[in-house]
């Protein structure tokens, strides 16, 4: 068999590891273009030039692009970094729109009042560096709505000699770029465009422009992060609005499940624990991490059972059902331990539950990567009641360091845990549904009788966990696929 060419990939997020990050999105930017890289693929990767980002090693590439934006134009240009991997990392560099602000998106009050301007430049800039390009990309994928233009621009505005395929990830419908109609003037269309484009079968969203639907309709092939998610997403219930149309792009959508990067997250080579562990030590291991949680936690020691839960704490991940059940969960016998940062309304109940239970709930508000190691390693348990998931990636980590997860059966979560009830020789955890405090509840409660009751079965499903494998090689195949179909 003749050997394939390698392809020329191209990927847009407004977040990537170790750059930029809010959650899982800059994590699958840091570890899915290292993997398509080591399949001999030429991966770039594009990040605005946000003021914060460490430009130690990048370098400016001798192009320079005026960008139409709104009644003005900007001047953008571009720094480059070749990483360990072989990828490029590049940043778009726009002072204006990216320098010097505090956040990604906004300041910790609101977004910022420009977004709709700065994600379209750039999307914008990279897709003109592209057909500028001596070596133009096969593929230009964009992640999430601040990507989303892409495909739009791709197909309306540039001039190509070869037109890249386009492909977009939809990482969590539930944020989508919408803006009032007057923000459609920085996407700086033409005439026949804007009309073409701006209508119900468009962007055009209630009166509104919504950058998602950009993706959604001119991409490619679409993908989600996960099968059920790819199938529950074509459903009004978790379609944010937009499962009509979904279900008219139902046969170029799928699911490609997240890795995990093993190189970070196993508790065999982890710095960040007190005390490595594999199998065989996993309980002293376990043991170290947990008197380590308890101190940073303020939790005094307890022979019960730790449940641990670490996330953003807004109403996606279904923190207020959880919050209501902890009485309940406290009575069946479990300690907390609570990492997270979010909502203050959320923050606000915590902390009064967290006083009326003097020595139960062990709290951490704030973004903490140690302290996020710590409840993997230190628990019995993770609790993931999200009302929806696209993929997760906290049950995957869990699951590494043989710490169970019970989790809401949905998306992602459903996809990468097996409920130990209905599968005892192959369980690796517990999954609940409906998202109610009951069936949290009651689900937290069969771990807690098979953890009290039957230590040899937990034994057996922590081993299980340990040896799942949810490698970013076997999700990288799985995009090679997707290009190579656009691209033979
Ligand atoms: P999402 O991207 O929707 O927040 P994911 O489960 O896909 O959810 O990814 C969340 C990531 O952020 C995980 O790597 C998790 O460990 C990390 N994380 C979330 N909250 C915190 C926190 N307070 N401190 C440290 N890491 C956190």
């Amino acid at each position: 068999m003749a050997l394939e060419r390698p392809l020329t990939l191209w990927m847009i997020s407004s977040e990537i590891t170790p750059y930029a990050q809010t959650g899982g999105l800059g994590d699958v930017l840091s570890a899915l273009p290292a993997a398509l890289a080591q399949k001999g693929h030429r991966v770039r990767r594009f990040l605005p030039g946000y003021g914060q980002v460490d430009r130690t090693g990048f370098q400016t590439d001798p192009e320079k692009i005026v960008i139409p934006s709104g009644p003005d134009s900007l001047s953008v240009s571009f720094s480059s970094k070749k990483e360990p991997s072989g990828v490029i990392t590049t940043l778009i560099e726009c002072p204006e729109l990216f320098g010097n602000r505090r956040g990604i998106y906004g300041d910790s009050n609101a977004d910022f009042p420009d977004n709709a301007r700065r994600f379209s430049l750039f999307s914008r800039a990279v897709c003109e560096l592209a057909a500028n390009a001596e070596n133009p990309p096969d593929i230009l994928h964009g992640h999430d709505w601040h990507a989303a233009l892409v495909p739009l621009f791709a197909k309306f505005t540039c001039s190509w000699r070869r037109a890249p395929k386009t492909v977009f990830t939809i990482h969590n419908l539930g944020y989508q770029g919408r803006f009032p109609e007057g923000e459609l003037q920085w996407l700086s269309l033409p005439e026949n465009v804007r009309n073409e484009v701006f209508r119900m079968e468009g962007i055009e969203y209630f009166g509104d422009v919504n950058f998602l639907k950009a993706a959604l309709l001119y991409s490619d092939k679409l993908t989600t992060v996960s099968p059920t998610y790819a199938r529950e997403i074509l459903t009004p219930e978790h379609g944010a609005g937009l499962d009509g149309v979904l279900r008219k792009r139902a046969a170029d959508l799928s699911g490609i499940l997240n890795g995990v990067d093993y190189g970070v997250w196993n508790p065999e080579t982890d710095a960040l624990i007190p005390r490595k562990y594999g199998a065989s030590s996993s309980k002293e291991g376990k043991r170290a991490a947990r008197a380590a949680l308890e101190k940073d936690f303020t939790l005094p020691p307890s022979n019960r059972p730790l449940l641990g839960v670490v996330s953003r704490l807004v109403h996606q991940k279904g923190i207020d059902v959880f919050l209501e059940a902890v009485p309940a969960l406290l009575e069946v016998g479990v300690d907390l331990a609570i990492l997270g940062a979010g909502d203050q309304g959320l923050v606000d109940t915590l902390e009064r539950l967290r006083r009326s239970f003097p020595g139960r709930i062990g709290v951490f508000i704030g973004y903490n990567e140690r302290a996020s190691h710590f409840v993997f390693a230190g628990s019995d348990a993770l609790l993931v009641p999200s009302r929806y998931e696209p993929c997760g990636l906290t049950q995957l980590y869990a699951l590494r360091y043989g710490t169970l997860p019970i989790a809401h059966r949905t998306g992602g979560l459903a996809d990468s845990i097996c409920d130990l009830e209905e599968d005892p020789s192959g369980g690796t955890g517990f999954l609940f549904s409906p998202l109610t405090t009951a069936a949290l509840a009651h689900a937290v409660r069969r771990a807690v009788s098979l953890w009290r009751e039957n230590p040899a079965e937990w034994r057996a499903a922590q081993k299980r966990a340990v040896e799942q494998e949810f490698s970013w090689d076997k999700a990288a195949s799985r995009y090679e696929t997707l290009y190579r179909q656009l691209v033979d």
